[in-house]
This record gives C-alpha cells, sequence and structure tokens, in this order.
C-alpha cells in the first residue's frame, strides 16, 4: 500500500470521533453494554478494540480501552464495560453515563487479536471475565458472516450472577460449543467445583494441539499470563496463542 495510503487510514483512526449513547443495556449487576452512534465509523474488525476519552469541565482528561462487543454495522458500535471497584472511570460509565451522553473515541486499535471470517482453522476462545468483550464480537462476527468455522469458548466467570450476554449465551449458536468456569460458586448442577482455569480444562473442552486451532485469551492480566502458558504446556503452537490483556489481577 502506497505511503500515503497508509498514513491517511492511520491518521483516521487516531483521529478522536464525538460519539453518541443511543442506548445503554445492563449485562449483570456490575457490567452495562453502551450502544453509540459513532459518525464517520470506519469499520471495525473482531477483537479490535477503541480508546474512549474523558474530559472533566476542570480540564482533567483520562484515558482506557474497552474492545468492541458488537459485529460491524456501520456507525453502531457496542462497548461492555464491567465496573472496577474504586476504578476511576468504569464506574462512570456503567453508572452515569445516559443515552443522550456524548464522548470522545478513537479507532479501531489492533491487529493481532483479530479473527477474520476469512480464517478456516478451528477456533478456540478462553475469556476471563470481562475479557468475554472482543470474543464475543468474534462469535456474533463470525455468525454474521455465515462463517461454519468450528468455535469453542472457554469462559471463566467467578459466578452465575456475573454472567454477559445471558439470554444469547443461553440461546447458543450452531457450531459454538461454550463451557462455563465457575472461580468462586457454580450454579447447583454443576459437575465442576468452583476453582481456576486448569490445564485439565483447557485440555478436556479446547481443540487437541494437532487441530491446529487459533487460541484468543483475553481478561485480566494473571489469567491470560497462565492460560497462555497453559495451552503451551499442552502443546499449542505459541504462534497461534493470541493474547489481550486487560490489566488487574486473576478475578
Ligand atoms: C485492549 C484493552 C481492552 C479492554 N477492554 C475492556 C472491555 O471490553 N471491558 C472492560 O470492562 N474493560 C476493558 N478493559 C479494561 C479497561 O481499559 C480499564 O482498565 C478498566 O475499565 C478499569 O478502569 P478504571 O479507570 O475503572 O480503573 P483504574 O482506576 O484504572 O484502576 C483501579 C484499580 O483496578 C485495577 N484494575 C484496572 N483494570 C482492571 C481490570 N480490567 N480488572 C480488574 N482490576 C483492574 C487497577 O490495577 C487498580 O488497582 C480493556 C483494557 C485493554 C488494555
Amino acid at each position: 500500500m502506497a505511503r500515503t495510503a497508509v498514513s491517511r487510514r492511520l491518521g483516521d483512526r487516531l483521529r478522536w470521533r464525538v460519539a453518541e449513547v443511543t442506548e445503554r443495556r445492563a449485562e449483570s449487576a456490575t457490567a452495562v453494554t453502551l450502544v453509540l452512534e459513532v459518525p464517520e465509523w470506519p469499520g471495525h474488525l473482531a477483537g479490535q478494540h477503541v480508546d474512549i476519552r474523558l474530559t472533566a469541565e476542570d480540564g482533567y482528561s483520562t484515558q482506557r480501552s474497552y474492545s468492541i462487543a458488537s459485529a460491524p454495522d456501520g456507525t453502531r458500535l457496542e462497548l461492555t464495560v464491567q465496573r472496577v471497584v474504586e476504578g476511576e472511570v468504569s464506574p462512570y460509565l456503567v453508572d452515569e453515563l445516559m443515552p443522550g451522553d456524548q464522548l470522545e473515541l478513537r479507532g479501531p486499535v489492533g491487529g493481532w487479536f483479530v479473527w477474520q471470517p476469512e480464517q478456516e482453522e478451528p477456533v478456540l476462545l478462553v475469556a476471563g471475565g470481562s475479557g468475554l468483550v472482543p470474543l464475543m464480537c468474534m462469535i456474533r462476527s463470525r455468525r454474521a458472516a455465515g462463517s461454519r468455522v468450528p468455535f469453542r469458548v472457554l469462559y471463566s466467570l467467578r459466578s452465575p450472577a456475573e454472567l454477559l450476554y445471558g439470554p444469547e449465551i443461553r440461546q447458543g449458536t450452531p457450531g459454538v460449543d461454550l463451557t462455563h468456569i465457575y472461580t468462586r460458586e457454580a450454579p447447583q448442577q454443576s459437575a465442576r467445583p468452583p476453582g481456576r482455569i486448569t490445564p485439565d480444562d483447557l485440555a478436556r473442552h479446547g481443540w487437541p494441539p494437532d487441530f491446529a486451532p487459533t487460541c484468543y485469551v483475553c481478561g485480566p492480566t494473571a489469567f491470560v499470563e497462565k492460560a497462555a502458558a497453559y495451552l503451551v504446556l499442552l502443546g499449542h503452537d505459541p504462534e497461534r496463542v493470541r493474547t489481550e490483556r486487560f490489566g488487574g489481577g486473576e478475578d
């Protein structure tokens, strides 16, 4: 691609845009999906994120990154934000931002942690808590593109009350096998006692390494590092284990 075309595309992604909140949906007691209208949104790939910039009346400004939850859909974008206790930004986004409010946003950002409908290999998605957000975008994009590539998903969460996208997850998607790993409190009918993800969980519910899946691991930093190390230990090619770290501790 010519140098001017590259710098034009980059410049477009680095440009701050004003987005408007058109809707908010509670996903759990501590997480909300914000539906945004972003004029001239250039489109995104599943797995990419945006940067959000908030500026107070006294000029103080701060930024955070949020993954895109929705499949590409014109100028409409969905973000899902999990409230972090005593966090600076997430409590504002979860509790105070309302339809009609505006915020600054730039992106899409990221080119490695993405899934594209042209990919033909099996896919393993491993999510810790709100790490499900970009992986849900991959599931939704797979569905929107009519892809039949088989997905296996391991979703680690503290308790059933923290489940994101409950109705959609419960409805299921043909070709997408989802296993819940509860770390603190499991539903009564669950055969697996609560506990953090183990190599056995990944071996049992993931793909054998010789199927050569692409693995996407996302969530709190400590969770991602542990799960990715387990996948390599199980024999997965490190080149095929893609990670996105959200910061924070393991839970
Ligand atoms: C590429 C990328 C994509 C992201 N996508 C999402 C997303 O889709 N949804 C989402 O909810 N968050 C996402 N995050 C995390 C988000 O950017 C913020 O870090 C998070 O909302 C906390 O911000 P805060 O201002 O509320 O907390 P801060 O004031 O920044 O931090 C307060 C305390 O919480 C800890 N902390 C920071 N982040 C986390 C975390 N993620 N989990 C637990 N503890 C944390 C800090 O170490 C600190 O002790 C993403 C992060 C990255 C880098």
